[in-house]
């Protein structure tokens, strides 16, 4: 929703202002010692004057560095808050897919190996990667031209990224085909999730001039309980996605993986499960 980017915003905020804080402390310490050091210094230097002279010496030495420093602090700041922004906005267009605005294939790396960190640590009871391939995709762009497949393209990632909170990792993995991973309890709830958005993008059409299309996704999904290599569980979401298409289209396939290597069976057909099996299965123990 519209919380996500806000939700975002605040985060890196924070971790500039920790930054900043760090950076200003450090040069707090700094100040504290410059002004020692010309305590000392005019302790030297005025020696012998006369106890007077040595005071106004003294107070000089502290109140100067003292003084000096609040225009450094303040540029310091406002400097490092800009530095801190653009930096923001390098890392954002490095992990942004510049066409669709979801994150693109090291964005989503990254945050799903987030996930996976927080799963070791038991933070969640499993997590659910859906493959998301548009159907008949090369069609939609000999019919309608490219740019509205583009548009289509940036339909179907709004859809899923509205539909999904701020810390789940919608991606573009490439072409026409993206990738979401989040935390999920059950099977049941991953199962009903990837429904709902295959659903919401159905609702979806594109249309150049007189010609209209209605888009549709094939989803293909694994759930985790425990971390895995991102290898396997795309495999195994890959095979559903597989599924999906061979079996017509517009509709999802999902299977858990199980912790040891092999793949729970599910209700979704023999063959599918011992293809997937093979794929997915490390050797037996
Ligand atoms: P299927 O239902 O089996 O997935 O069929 P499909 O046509 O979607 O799959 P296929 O892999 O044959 O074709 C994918 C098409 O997606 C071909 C390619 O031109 C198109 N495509 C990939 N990236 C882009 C893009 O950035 N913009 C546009 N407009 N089209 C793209
Ligand atoms: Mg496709
Ligand atoms: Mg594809």
């Amino acid at each position: 929703g519209p919380s996500r980017p806000l939700h975002e915003t605040r985060l890196r905020m924070a971790r500039s202002f920790q930054h900043i804080r760090t950076i200003f402390g450090e040069f707090v310490l700094l100040l504290l010692a410059m002004t020692l050091l010309s305590v000392v210094a005019a302790f030297h230097i005025f020696d012998g004057v006369g106890q007077a002279a040595l005071n106004r010496a003294l107070g000089f030495a502290v109140v100067v560095p003292m003084l000096s420093a609040v225009p450094y602090a303040i540029y310091f700041v406002v400097r490092l808050t800009g530095l801190m922004q653009h930096n923001d906005g390098l890392q954002r267009a490095a992990t942004t897919d510049r066409l669709t605005g979801v994150l693109n294939r090291p964005g989503f790396d990254t945050v799903i190996r987030r996930h996976m960190a927080a799963l070791g640590d038991h933070q969640y009871a499993g997590l659910m990667l859906l493959i998301v391939d548009a159907d008949h995709f090369k069609r939609i762009n000999d019919r309608l031209g490219h740019p509205t497949g583009d548009k289509a393209l940036k339909a179907i990632a709004g859809a899923l990224k509205r539909s999904m909170r701020g810390s789940d990792a919608v991606g573009r993995l490439g072409g026409e085909e993206f990738a979401i991973s989040f935390p999920c309890t059950s099977l049941e709830q991953g199962k009903a999730v990837a429904e709902r958005l295959r659903l919401s993008i159905g609702k979806l059409s594109v249309s150049a001039g007189k010609k209209s299309a209605r888009l549709s996704v094939s989803i293909g999904g694994a759930f985790y309980t425990t971390p895995q290599l991102f290898d396997r569980v795309y495999g195994a979401a890959d095979v559903n996605l597989y599924h999906s298409k061979r079996t017509g289209r517009n509709r999802t396939t999902i299977t858990s993986v199980a912790a040891h290597g092999r793949r729970y069976l599910q209700a979704d057909g023999q063959q599918q499960n011992q293809q997937a099996a093979r794929l997915t299965a490390l050797p037996a123990r």
